[in-house]
C-alpha cells in the first residue's frame, strides 16, 4: 500500500509511483509559458485527465458537510494534485456560525416487519437525509410518513435532501415506491454517528510571480449527485493540474469546500489574504451539454468582463446572469464586507433543471464532452486573466511609422496563424495610454483578446508600448 501523503507532486520520479496511472497526469513535463494563442482562440485545449472517470471515480462516496466522505474524496483528489487537507474542529466559532459535529453514515434501511428491505442507503446514499441522526424503531406508517420524501411529479426518482441543523431523520424515496408501501409499520434502523469531530476541506496554492492570485472553488459536500458538485470539482483538478505546469504571473487558489459551512469557515480563516484575491470563479454544474450561464459578481469586475468574453468568442451558446444573493458559494466570497471579485460558471441553473437535486443527476446526465469544454473554456479565461496587461506608449505622439518598423510584413507573415490585423495594431496603438487593459481593447475593437495580445506582441518587439504595472 502506498502512502499516498509521503508523494511529491513536483518528483517525476514519484509521479510514476502514483497509483491509478490511468488517472495520473504525467507531471515530468517542463513548464510552458502561458501563450493566448490556438487554444484559446478556439477554446479546444483537451483536458490532461480524463474528466468523467474522474466524476465516476467520486460519483458513489457518501459525501455530506462533514465525514468521511468528504475524506475519501480528497484523498482521491491527492492522487491528481498535492491538495493539503485542513480539519477545523466542530464547535469552532466561524462568522455568525459554528462548525457542526462531524455526520458519519454506515447503514440505513427501511424494512417490512418480516425482512424484506425495501429502501437501502448502500444501493444509492441519496435514500439517507442528510445528518440524520441514529434510529432503531419500529415506526407506524403515519409516522414514516412524517419523515419520508417523495417526488410525485418525478415518481421514478429519488429527491436529495439535507437537515443539517434539525437533529431530525429521514429518508428519500421514489414516489412509486412509497406508493407501494401500505403496511401498518416498518422496521427503520439508520447507523449514523453525529458527534465532535472536524469539517474536512482541501486547499491548494500555486504561487505566482506577484501576490494577486485567482480563487477557483468547488463544493465537495453532495452525495451521489454527479453535475450539482462532481462536474467542478473534476474540471477544477485539471485546471490545477494545468496550471501547476504553466509559467504563472497569478496565484491560483483552489478550494474544494462543503458549501455554505466550508466557504465561512474559509473565510473566517483567512481574512488577511483575502486583499489578494482579485479573480475568483465558483465552479458548479459544468458537465451536462446546456448552454453555460456566468452568474456576474458582486460588484463588477474584471473576471466578468473576462468570462464574458471567451464566452462571446466561442462557438458556445450562453448567457450572462447578473448576481443576486442565491446560488453557490459566491453567495459567501461576495458577501459585502468581503466582496470579492468572485462570479459562478453553469452549464445548467440550479434549481431550474428537473435532475437538479434527484438522482436523475447521474453519471448519464454528465458528458465527457461537456466537462471538456468546461475546461477548454476555463483554461482559456485563466490564459486571458495571466495576459490580460495595461499598455502605455512609449511615444504616444501621433501614429507611429509601421513600415520603417517592418511591422506591415510581420503582420502579413502572422496573417495565416490567425495573427493579427493592421486594424488590431491601431487599436492597441491608440488605446495604448495606461488606461486600457487587452481585455477592453479587444472588447472595443470586437476581436478575440487573442489578436489584442499578439498586436501587443509586435508592439513590444518594436518598442512601441511598455506595460503598465496598475
Ligand atoms: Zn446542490
Amino acid at each position: 500500500m502506498i502512502d499516498r501523503t509521503s508523494i511529491s507532486w513536483e518528483s517525476p520520479a514519484d509521479a510514476h509511483r502514483l497509483p491509478l496511472a490511468d488517472r495520473t497526469p504525467r507531471l515530468a513535463e517542463a513548464r510552458r509559458p502561458t501563450v493566448i494563442g490556438e487554444d484559446m482562440r478556439l477554446g479546444r485545449e483537451s483536458p490532461p485527465i480524463d474528466l468523467h472517470n474522474l466524476v465516476r471515480t467520486l460519483f458513489p462516496i457518501p459525501r455530506s458537510i462533514t465525514g468521511a466522505g468528504v475524506r475519501t474524496t480528497l484523498d482521491i483528489l491527492r492522487e491528481y494534485v498535492p491538495v493539503s487537507i485542513e480539519n477545523v474542529p466542530s464547535g469552532t466559532c466561524v462568522l455568525d456560525w459554528d462548525v457542526p459535529p462531524e455526520w458519519n453514515v454506515r447503514g440505513a434501511t427501511i424494512c417490512t416487519l418480516d425482512g424484506r428491505v425495501l429502501v437501502d442507503f448502500k444501493t444509492n446514499n441519496l435514500h439517507l437525509v442528510g445528518y440524520s441522526r441514529p434510529v432503531h424503531d419500529v415506526v407506524s406508517r403515519d409516522e414514516l410518513a412524517r419523515h419520508v420524501h417523495t417526488l410525485p411529479d418525478q415518481p421514478d426518482l429519488i429527491p436529495y435532501r439535507t437537515g443539517y441543523f434539525s437533529r431530525d431523520w429521514g429518508f428519500c424515496l421514489t414516489h412509486n415506491l412509497w406508493l407501494t408501501m401500505n403496511d401498518d409499520s416498518y422496521r427503520v434502523d439508520i447507523d449514523s454517528d453525529l458527534q465532535s469531530g472536524s469539517l474536512t476541506y482541501g486547499e491548494l496554492f500555486l504561487p505566482g510571480q506577484v501576490d494577486e492570485e485567482v480563487l477557483i472553488s468547488a463544493h465537495i459536500c453532495h452525495p451521489s449527485l454527479a453535475n450539482d458538485n462532481l462536474s467542478g470539482i473534476a474540471v477544477a483538478t485539471a485546471l490545477a493540474i494545468r496550471q501547476s505546469k504553466q509559467q504563472r504571473r497569478l496565484g491560483y487558489r483552489f478550494l474544494f469546500i462543503p458549501a455554505t459551512i466550508g466557504a465561512i469557515t474559509w473565510l473566517a480563516r483567512n481574512e488577511m489574504l483575502l486583499p489578494r484575491i482579485k479573480h475568483g470563479l465558483v465552479l458548479t454544474c459544468i458537465g451536462d451539454p446546456g448552454p453555460f450561464h456566468y452568474k456576474q459578481s458582486r460588484k463588477g469586475a474584471e473576471i466578468d468582463r473576462a468570462v464574458a468574453h471567451v464566452l462571446r468568442h466561442s462557438d458556445h451558446e450562453h448567457a450572462i446572469l447578473a448576481f443576486n444573493p442565491y446560488g453557490y458559494d459566491e453567495r459567501q466570497f461576495c458577501s459585502p464586507s468581503f466582496d470579492l471579485p468572485v462570479g459562478c460558471l453553469m452549464r445548467a441553473v440550479h434549481g431550474t433543471f428537473p435532475e437538479y437535486h434527484t438522482s436523475a443527476d447521474d453519471l448519464s446526465f454528465v458528458e465527457p464532452e461537456a466537462l471538456n469544454q468546461s475546461f477548454a473554456l476555463l483554461a482559456a479565461v485563466l490564459d486571458l486573466l495571466e495576459n490580460n496587461v495595461t499598455y502605455a506608449r512609449t511615444d504616444g505622439r501621433g501614429e507611429p511609422q509601421l513600415g520603417r518598423r517592418g511591422l506591415y510584413r510581420s503582420i502579413a507573415g502572422q496573417k495565416d496563424a490567425g495573427g493579427p490585423s493592421e486594424l488590431d495594431l491601431l487599436w492597441l496603438l491608440n488605446l495604448a495610454d495606461g488606461k486600457h487593459d487587452l481585455l477592453e481593447m479587444a472588447d472595443r475593437a470586437n476581436v478575440p483578446v487573442s489578436r489584442l495580445h499578439a498586436a501587443a506582441t509586435l508592439a513590444l518587439r518594436a518598442d512601441l508600448v511598455r506595460p503598465v504595472t496598475t
